[in-house]
C-alpha cells in the first residue's frame, strides 16, 4: 500500500489556492530531497554511483538546482535540456546526453559542455566524425532485442523499440572507436518504464554486467560505467507498493559482486537516469471543480485539462484524486473527472468513486511531479499552468508562472492579435 496523502493541511492548500489561483502543480522540496538521499544511500556501496536526473520528467531549473545539491547530474536529450542543465551549473560528465535521431547542433552543444555522449546508433560514430568530433569518452545505448524477454506497456518490447544498438553493433562500435583512439567507454540501456518489480530491474543490471564482461573478453576494453537508464516505477495506485530502493541497491550489488568483480571489473561506476521515481510522487496538480453535469454519466469539469497532465488521456494512466477537505468522507459517488479540451479523452479519471463534490471544491491529482507539466501542450489554445514549490520551511515559491495568451501568440506576427 502507498498512502496517498497531501503534504499540507487542507486549510493551507485552500489558502495557497486562494493566493495563487488554480490550477497549479505543487512540488514538495523536502520529499524530493529525502527520496534522493535514500537513493544515494542505497547505492553507497558502489564506486562512483551517479544519478543523472532525466530532465524531461520535470524540466524546471529550480528543481534541477535542488537535485544538483543532492548530488544528481542530468540526463538530457534535447537542446533545451542541455541549456537548462548548463544554467544550473550541471556540466561536463555530470551530463549524460542520451538522445536519439539527434540533430548535429545538439551533439555540438553536448560536446561543448563536455557531456557524456551516449550514442543511439552505430552510424552516429561517422555522423560525429563528419560533422563534429568524437569525444574522449563514448557511451553506447544497448538494445537487447529478442535477447531480453518482456518489456512493458509504456516502452514496449525491446525489438519493437527504436532505441539503441544490437549487441553485434555495440561490439563493433566499441572496436571501431578503439581503433580510432578512444580509450574511455561506457554502456547504457533503458528497456523498462514505470517498472515496480525489483526482480525485473535487477535483471537489467545482470544483463548489462554480462555484456560488460563480454566486451572485456572480446575487445580488451574495460568500460568505465554501466548506465541502467531510467524506468523505476512509482505506485500511482494506492494498492501498489513503491520500489524499495535499499532492496534494489542490494540486488544490483549482488550482481556486481557475482558478475563484474570475478571478471576483474572492480571499478565500474553504476549510473541510473531516473526521472519519474525522483520527482513523480512529490508533485500534485491542484484544480478547482467548476462544473457539474449529469447526462448519461456524472461529470466534474475542472479548470485544468490534458494540457497540464496528459498521462491519463495518453496511456489511460491512473492518477489518484483527493478532494480537499473531504479526505475522510465516504467515496460514494461515481464521476468522470474532465478537462475542457474538445477531445473526449480529456479525462483525468473515468468511473472514479469519490466523495460528493461541490462546485468550488479543490481536487488534487496525485503523482504529477514527473512527465506531468513537461508533457503539456497547447492544443485548443489551452495554456499550461503555473508551478509552485513547497519549500522545506513550509513557504511557497512560484517557480514558473502560468502561460498567457501573449506566450501562445508570441510566434505569430499578426497585427490585429491582442497580446
Ligand atoms: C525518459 C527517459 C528516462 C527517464 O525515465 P523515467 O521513467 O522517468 O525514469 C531516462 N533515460 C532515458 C533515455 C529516457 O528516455
Amino acid at each position: 500500500m502507498s498512502i496517498k496523502t497531501l503534504p499540507l493541511s487542507s486549510e493551507r492548500i485552500k489558502q495557497i489556492a486562494q493566493e495563487y489561483g488554480t490550477p497549479f502543480h505543487l512540488y514538495d522540496e523536502a520529499a524530493i530531497r529525502k527520496n534522493a538521499r535514500q537513493l544515494f544511500a542505497a547505492f553507497s556501496w558502489a564506486p562512483k554511483f551517479r544519478e543523472y536526473f532525466a530532465v524531461k520528467a520535470l524540466p524546471n531549473p529550480y528543481i534541477l538546482e535542488i537535485l544538483k545539491e543532492e548530488g544528481c547530474g542530468a540526463d538530457c536529450s534535447s537542446m533545451a535540456e542541455l541549456y537548462l542543465s548548463e544554467a544550473v551549473g550541471i556540466q561536463g560528465e555530470n551530463i549524460c546526453f542520451t538522445s536519439n535521431d539527434t540533430p548535429i547542433a545538439e551533439y555540438r552543444k553536448a560536446l561543448e559542455l563536455g557531456a557524456i555522449i551516449n550514442l543511439d546508433d552505430i552510424s552516429h560514430i561517422d555522423y560525429l566524425l563528419d560533422n563534429a568530433r568524437l569525444p574522449e569518452l563514448i557511451s553506447f545505448r544497448y538494445n537487447p532485442g529478442p535477447l531480453r524477454n518482456g518489456g512493458n506497456e509504456i516502452i514496449g518490447y525491446p525489438e519493437q523499440a527504436k532505441y539503441g544498438l544490437t549487441q553485434e553493433q555495440l561490439l563493433e562500435g566499441i572496436a571501431r572507436c578503439k581503433s580510432l583512439g578512444t580509450k574511455r567507454f561506457g554502456i547504457h540501456t533503458m528497456i523498462v518504464s514505470n517498472e515496480l518489480n525489483c526482480d525485473y530491474l535487477a535483471e537489467t543490471a545482470q544483463m548489462m554486467f554480462n555484456l560488460a564482461v563480454k566486451i572485456k573478453n572480446q575487445l580488451g576494453v574495460s568500460v568505465e560505467f554501466i548506465n541502467l537508464g531510467g524506468g523505476i516505477g512509482i505506485p500511482y495506485r494506492p494498492e501498489q507498493e513503491a520500489v524499495d530502493l535499499q532492496v534494489f541497491g542490494n540486488r544490483v550489488k549482488e550482481a556486481y559482486e557475482s558478475i563484474l568483480i570475478p571478471a576483474g571489473l572492480t571499478e565500474v561506476a553504476i549510473c541510473i537516469e531516473s526521472g519519474r521515481m525522483m520527482t513523480g510522487p512529490y508533485g500534485y496538480l491542484v484544480s478547482t471543480a467548476i462544473h457539474y453535469k449529469d447526462t448519461y454519466k456524472n461529470y466534474i469539469g475542472l479548470d485544468s485539462c490534458m494540457a497540464d497532465l496528459m498521462r491519463p488521456a495518453l496511456y489511460g494512466a491512473y492518477h489518484h484524486i483527493t478532494v480537499v477537505g473531504k479526505e475522510n468522507a465516504p467515496c460514494d459517488t461515481m464521476y468522470d473527472v474532465t478537462g475542457s479540451l474538445c477531445e473526449n479523452n480529456d479525462k483525468f479519471a473515468i468511473d472514479r468513486m469519490l466523495p460528493h463534490i461541490d462546485m468550488g471544491d479543490l481536487l488534487v491529482i496525485h503523482d504529477s511531479g514527473a512527465h506531468g507539466y513537461s508533457m503539456g501542450f497547447n492544443y485548443n489554445g489551452k495554456l499550461r499552468s503555473k508551478e509552485l514549490l513547497l519549500r522545506e520551511d513550509g513557504s511557497i515559491k512560484q517557480i514558473r508562472r502560468a502561460e498567457t495568451l501573449a506566450d501562445y501568440f508570441a510566434t505569430l506576427d499578426y497585427p490585429h492579435l491582442a497580446k
